[in-house]
């Protein structure tokens, strides 16, 4: 009898863990099959016409693709909320164009949709922010202007005006919203230090060899004068170059296979997309006339 009671009080915590992975196995099949709904889900013609006239990536992608996009921002709009600050108005095309360029960089990556955190704060322009860091035992205060930043397990901060323009502009190697959610990558395997979660382990060594090799050649360039296809607030830290180099792999993908070719093969298998076949035969002429 007592020998009863004992293994009936050791199996309690057994039994507990069980049921917790059954829960967690079934919210997981439930959001899956909501996600999939949600993915389903037509697209109105006012998003359509957003796109068209505000994205100009969208127009350049394969059918297939667009809905692939269209799919994953339909869920990314119902898990995350977009807030305006200073009095800015979050209407639709404000979202549209937040949610298609944050899932251009998911849209064909095994994972989730930027876990983690679920607020977006938009402010109409170039905001202030405020900053506190520690030396020893000094608080130093500072500000600085941002056209947008990400915050470690908290929310994502835009600037509307950066956006818009990040969005309308496809080659100028620069996009806000890219930058920002590159770092929400970064973070979803506990610290960011510009190592994404990679689609296959085999990835790693190859990653972390041609990563550390170009964020250092990128660095010495800087200190010597040269210019680069990839801005050189990516020569700042690993994690602003693997976002720095996001922006440049979906802007810039001909200038960064040509003077880059082993970092755009990693972050081609990293995306698991080749922006470069979404360019016409005109654009890639265009393309290379900017070429330096
Ligand atoms: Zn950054």
């Amino acid at each position: 009898m007592r020998q009863t009671v004992i293994y009936c009080l050791l199996s309690i915590p057994l039994v507990v863990m069980l049921l917790w992975i059954y829960i967690e196995k079934w919210r997981k099949a439930k959001r899956d099959a909501r996600r999939e709904i949600l993915r389903q889900t037509p697209s109105s013609a006012q998003w359509l016409a957003i796109l068209q006239h505000d994205f100009a990536l969208f127009s350049k992608l394969p059918s297939a693709l667009q809905q692939t996009l269209l799919g994953h921002m339909h869920v990314f709009l119902e898990e995350k909320d977009i807030v305006g600050r200073n009095g800015f108005t979050v209407n639709e095309r404000v979202k549209v164009l937040i949610a298609a360029q944050a899932c251009l960089l998911i849209m064909n990556r095994p994972g989730d949709y930027y876990p983690g955190f679920r607020s977006i704060l938009v402010y109409p322009e170039t905001y202030l922010a405020n900053s506190v860091r520690k030396e020893g035992l000094l608080e130093i205060n500072s500000s600085s202007i941002r056209a947008g930043e990400s915050w470690h397990r908290g929310p994502v901060i835009l600037a509307w005006d950066h956006v818009l323009q990040g969005a309308r502009d496809r080659r100028d190697g620069h996009n806000v919203v890219m930058h920002e959610f590159a770092h929400k990558l970064d973070e979803e395997n506990a610290s960011m230090d510009g190592l994404p979660i990679l689609p296959t382990h085999t990835q790693y060594k190859a990653w972390s060899d041609v990563l550390n090799a170009e964020f250092s050649l990128l660095q010495h360039k800087m200190i010597d004068g040269f210019d680069d296809v990839i801005d050189s607030y990516g020569a700042s830290s690993p994690p602003e170059f693997f976002a720095v180099v996001t922006e440049t792999f979906f802007e810039k993908p001909q200038q960064l296979r040509r003077l880059h070719p082993a970092l755009y093969e990693q972050f081609k298998a990293c995306y698991m997309l080749d922006p470069i076949t979404w360019l016409t035969e005109k654009s890639t002429e265009e393309n290379d006339e900017t070429i330096s």
